[in-house]
């Protein structure tokens, strides 16, 4: 007993060394700062995080997991990200038919219908009082052994959270992003499709590593060919002489549904949209470049890998569809 309490103060002696000296130091304190936006909800007024786990309500400090769920051990389960604008749930419907949709095709059943999650969701917003905040749904594949066979997990978990995010400040909303391309290319599409929103973002996470060492806001991920396939957490889109373009599914990138909604406003506006393969020259030389996606909402490009986008702003096209979005959420 006495042991394994020495040798526990002594790895985190040990910790506390490493955080303290030498060039990982640098690396640990800038990974913490991106933890910070996750905090705001115990501002007066912004309401409390809320958590339902499998049938029980919790808060962040009472809500835990299993270290045999699967979802832990190997990143087996999928997930959703949806916002909260004005007390409302933005697209609902969408991001739960992706969930399920996710969830059959990695052959994994969720254990509560889909109306039923629907239901818990709103009771969840409701005892949260966030009105202004962000849904994390997530089903694991439960809890199981330590192989691999998921015939070992005899039911899935779901857990819904709901707080708030906020992934830059709100300057850059302005200024628009800095980005860099990452050279960790999205994972090869026959082998996990990217439509499956799964527990496994190791590829985007390395790249968004990639840029923050970079000292960039976001990263573009290229297909492995070097085509461009999206952000860390976003779709991309170009403007070109008034015309929009983004990449197509099949580029091997996520459905956004911020994505479908930003297609529809601007077609609904008289914007020509087009879904067409892009490469780095396409963003290299366009007027204009924004991102899309739940947390990021609709956001600038100023400059990608150091050329400047356009006017080196956020360009009128990107305005106009980032105000109409803004309006949209709150309709
Ligand atoms: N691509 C990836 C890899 C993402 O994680 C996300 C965020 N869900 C998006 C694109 C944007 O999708 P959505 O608009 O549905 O949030």
């Amino acid at each position: 007993m006495m042991c394994a309490l020495q040798s526990r103060r002594r790895s985190l002696r040990h910790q506390g060394g490493l955080a303290a000296a030498g060039p990982s130091s640098d690396y640990i304190l800038d990974m913490s700062a991106t933890l910070q936006p996750a905090k705001q909800a115990s501002a007066p007024g912004a309401g409390v995080p809320t958590i339902w786990l499998d049938g029980k309500w919790y808060d962040r400090d009472t809500a835990t997991v299993s270290v045999y769920d699967h979802g832990l051990l190997y990143g087996d389960g999928v997930f959703e990200g949806i916002r909260i604008y004005g007390g409302k749930i933005f697209r609902l419907a969408e991001h739960l038919e992706r969930l399920y949709d996710s969830a059959h095709a990695i052959w994994m059943t969720v254990p509560m219908p889909r109306d039923e999650m629907a239901t818990v969701t709103e009771e969840a917003v409701r005892r949260s009082g966030i009105t202004e905040g962000y849904i994390r749904h997530i089903v694991t594949r439960g809890v199981g052994d330590l192989g691999l066979d998921p015939r070992k997990c005899p039911r899935p978990s779901i857990i819904i959270i709901v707080d708030t995010i906020k992934l830059w400040p709100e300057e850059v909303y302005e200024t628009g992003l800095k980005v860099v391309t990452a050279g960790t290319p999205i994972p090869q599409r026959e082998s996990l499709s990217p439509r499956v929103k799964s527990l496994n973002y190791m590829a985007h996470i390395l790249a968004k590593i990639e840029g923050v060492q970079a000292g960039a806001d976001e990263v573009l991920m290229l297909d492995s060919a070097g085509s461009v396939a999206e952000g860390s957490g976003q779709n991309i889109f170009v403007v070109k002489h008034g015309v929009i373009s983004t990449p197509p599914i099949y580029a091997g990138i996520l459905k956004g549904v911020t994505r479908d909604v930003v297609i529809d406003l601007a077609r609904g506006a008289g914007y020509e949209v087009r879904e067409t393969m892009l490469n780095r020259y396409d963003v290299y030389t366009a007027d204009e470049a924004f991102f899309t996606g739940t947390a990021a909402e609709l956001v600038g490009i100023r400059q990608v890998d150091g050329r400047l986008i356009g006017a080196g702003k956020s360009g009128p096209v990107t305005r106009d569809l980032r105000t109409r979005f803004q309006a949209l959420v709150r309709s």
